[in-house]
């Protein structure tokens, strides 16, 4: 690892269809789209293998109870296993009830999958918000220590999330916030360091921009390495366009990042901050 650098690297499980927040496909009508999900994370799962290198892998509810094969796969694997919502429907619109249930069914079903109660969670779309800060308390009352939900330079409640790691706190409790970075320039706060923005930047930019900054967090989608993605008439054409471009760049673009710098799972990052001090957010005013 570069001195001083922290590269995470993160991985959404979800299906190739879903968009945003699942509004574009209602969830009841994913079970009759084709299912491309498992063939799509073992090509990332590979990459990881022959890199030595583990990943957090956040797991849609949904997808773990159509193929728990999977997420037992990647459990044995040694990778970390986070949750990602049962259906990528957005905190701000659920509201705290159905959000809490929400939490306790994914954590649940995890756990039976695995045998082992997530700690990680990541809001669908990095989309916790001013609005949603309620979700702070009852991600802590359900155990979850690290959360990946935040965008830096957002604000909440008067405070701007920060370019990297920092901790939530709320009475006794306090939670590890890993945000999606950006890049930090003036009216150019761009995401590069996932998906489609990793999808289309070349290798050169990436090398440099990750070099640049002192904390990336790389997040994927199977999508994102699946070189066949369908196209289907119930997403917008541009949707269509945005799941298939550069996907034949992610696997040996990421393969050149893994070679040249170091990368951890989240819960590993976790433990080595432990000996740091890092900023903190008080939320007990939120
Ligand atoms: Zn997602």
């Amino acid at each position: 690892m570069s001195a001083g650098n922290l590269n995470l690297l993160s991985i959404d499980i979800e299906d190739w269809y879903l968009s945003y927040d699942s509004s574009q496909i209602t969830p009841a009508k994913w079970h009759l789209l084709e299912s491309r999900v498992t063939q799509s994370t073992r090509i990332f799962l590979k990459l990881l293998a022959e890199h030595q290198l583990k990943a957090t892998f956040f797991v849609l509810g949904w997808i773990a109870e159509q193929h728990p094969e999977l997420i037992r796969e990647i459990s044995e694997a040694g990778h970390e296993i986070g949750y990602h919502s049962y259906n990528h429907a957005l905190p701000v619109n659920q509201g705290p009830v159905e959000f809490e249930a929400d939490l306790i069914r994914g954590l649940d079903l995890l756990e039976n999958i695995t045998g082992k109660r997530p700690v990680q969670y990541r809001a669908p779309m990095f989309s916790l918000c001013n609005e949603s800060s309620w979700a702070l308390p009852l991600l802590m009352k359900h155990g979850i220590e690290i959360s990946s939900s935040y965008k830096a330079f957002q604000r909440v409640n008067g405070h701007k999330i920060p370019n990297g790691p920092f901790y939530f706190i709320h009475g006794n409790n306090r939670l590890l916030e890993l945000p999606l970075n950006r890049l930090n320039l003036p009216a150019l706060n761009w995401v590069y360091s996932g998906s489609g923005y990793f999808r289309l930047l070349p290798i050169g930019v990436l090398k440099s921009l990750f070099s640049q900054s002192r904390y990336n967090m790389a997040y994927f989608h199977p999508r994102d390495f699946d070189l066949s993605v369908p196209t289907t008439k119930q997403l917008p054409a541009y949707r269509n366009f945005m799941n298939r471009v550069g996907n034949a760049s992610t696997s040996p673009k990421l393969n050149k990042l893994l070679n040249e710098f170091g990368f951890i799972p989240l819960g590993q990052a976790a433990v080595q901050l432990r000996q740091q001090t890092l900023p903190e957010i008080i939320i007990d005013s939120l």
